[in-house]
């Protein structure tokens, strides 16, 4: 599978998934935009990941929630390199409580982030990928938000949201070859779960069949793919990276 020519762009890619989403796009051969939010030093630290290993990459920082830096970080990136061909929507939060306790900040913070950033991205490149009449958007959704979780019913609801707006994204742009699709992660290690306890890490492995949690190379591969040339017919799908903990 080879991504040579094509030009990606990773929202969150400074840490954690994304950023092996990023390394893993550009070994493929694509040039990458490493977004990032408050982290330059993380972003930076991946732009030279990548440029160690031969590829071809640039940080843009831009928050995903506020759509007018979303239209014109995609409209320089368009400026820069060119073209947009793939997407990764993968920036996310959490801010998790019970909902009786839930501030309205928290339910607002998740959803502005987690879910209307992905459509903000999707509307600010749909047209560029719709024109040149080929394009690939992943966003990254999670187990979460099929199963639900008590504590997270801002996540849950926001990555649930990811499902549909995923699934109807891609009947609109399925005639223009453009694929819309998602990647729903189980627990991985990263920032994101290292704040959990050990007790709720080992109360989560025990529902795991594969007794472990997932590590952010399991999920860039299912991203790959994804985006690949080869997965041209697959589009408003969903692939579970999960260890067998929900089978959708
Ligand atoms: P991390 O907390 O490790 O990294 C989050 C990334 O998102 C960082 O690069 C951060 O940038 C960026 N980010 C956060 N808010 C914004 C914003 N408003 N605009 C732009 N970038 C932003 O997260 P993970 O790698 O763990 O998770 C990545 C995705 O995968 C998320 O969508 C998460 O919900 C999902 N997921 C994770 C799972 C897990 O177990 N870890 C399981 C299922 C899904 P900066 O460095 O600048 O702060």
């Amino acid at each position: 599978m080879t991504l040579t020519g094509k030009i990606a762009i990773v929202t969150g890619g400074s840490r954690g998934i994304g950023k092996a989403v990023c390394l893993r796009l550009a070994r493929m051969g694509a040039a990458v935009v490493v977004n990032y939010v408050s982290r330059p030093d993380a972003a930076q630290e991946t732009v030279a990941a990548i440029k160690e290993a031969g590829g071809a990459a640039a940080a843009y920082q831009f928050d995903v929630a506020n759509a007018e830096q979303v239209q014109a970080a995609v409209k320089k990136i368009q400026a820069d390199f060119g073209r947009i061909d793939i997407l990764v929507n993968n920036a996310g939060i959490t801010r998790d409580g019970l909902v009786a306790m839930m501030k309205e900040e928290a339910w607002d913070e998740v959803i502005d982030t987690n879910l209307k950033g992905a459509f903000n991205c999707i509307k600010a490149v749909s047209r560029p990928m719709m024109k040149q009449r080929w394009g690939r958007i992943v966003s990254i959704a999670s187990v979460i938000g099929f199963a639900g979780n008590a504590g997270q019913a801002n996540y849950a609801a926001a990555k649930a949201g990811m499902v549909g707006l995923t699934r109807s994204v891609a009947r609109e742009l399925a005639s223009r070859g453009v694929t819309v699709n998602g990647v729903a992660p189980g627990y991985i290690e990263t920032d994101m779960t290292r704040e959990l306890s050990e007790e709720v890490t080992d109360k989560i492995k025990a529902e795991i069949p594969m007794n472990s949690l997932g590590s952010v190379d399991d999920v860039a591969a299912a991203v790959a793919y994804l985006v690949s040339e080869e997965a041209r017919y697959v589009t408003g799908q969903f692939i579970h990276v999960n260890g067998g903990m929900f089978m959708g």
